[in-house]
């Protein structure tokens, strides 16, 4: 298996709706975001991807987007006060966190083609989330599930037993 990684920073503001710390005060970070694509095979031109293709596509969203942006829950009461002074605003239907805003972006660099397989978002230098979708399920073929479900069965039995 092959991976790339393009790392991008930005900068975003947050808060945390029904969060007893600090991050429930409005706040910012130095975010940066690391988009790892795999591959079992390269291109023909020896790639998993271009690297200025990802930058071209996965940052110029990020920066239209998220970049100097309040992320806020899509119910956060001082999402319509700021909208109202016109400054930019991006809601999420989750909590703004580290771990939600690695999957919008993962989300993201999918739908536009890319075979990402891992995004962190290094909210803090000691703080990183990561967000990757269950590979174990998603690519296992019809007959490893079969086979899952036949040892998943046995081990009930054997639990019942
Ligand atoms: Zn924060």
């Amino acid at each position: 298996m092959y991976a790339v990684t393009k790392v991008i920073e930005f900068c975003y503001g947050h808060r945390l709706l029904n969060y007893q710390g600090k991050c429930r005060y409005l706040h910012g970070h130095n975010g940066k975001v690391e988009i790892e694509l795999s591959s079992r095979t390269l291109d023909r031109r020896g790639m998993v991807r271009d690297f200025d293709e990802i930058k071209r596509v996965v940052q110029a969203w990020i920066d239209q987007e998220l970049d100097h942006k309040m992320l806020l829950h899509r119910d956060d009461p001082v999402a319509p006060l700021l909208r109202e002074r016109h400054e930019p605003v991006f809601l999420l239907d989750d909590n703004p966190t580290a771990e939600a805003i690695a999957r919008l972006i993962f989300e993201h660099a999918a739908s536009q083609g890319f075979p990402v397989t891992c995004v962190r978002v290094w909210e803090t230098e000691r703080s990183v989330a990561a967000y990757r979708p269950d590979a174990a399920v998603r690519r296992r073929p019809r007959a490893g599930r079969r086979a899952a479900r036949r040892r998943a069965a046995a081990r009930s039995i054997s639990t019942a037993a």
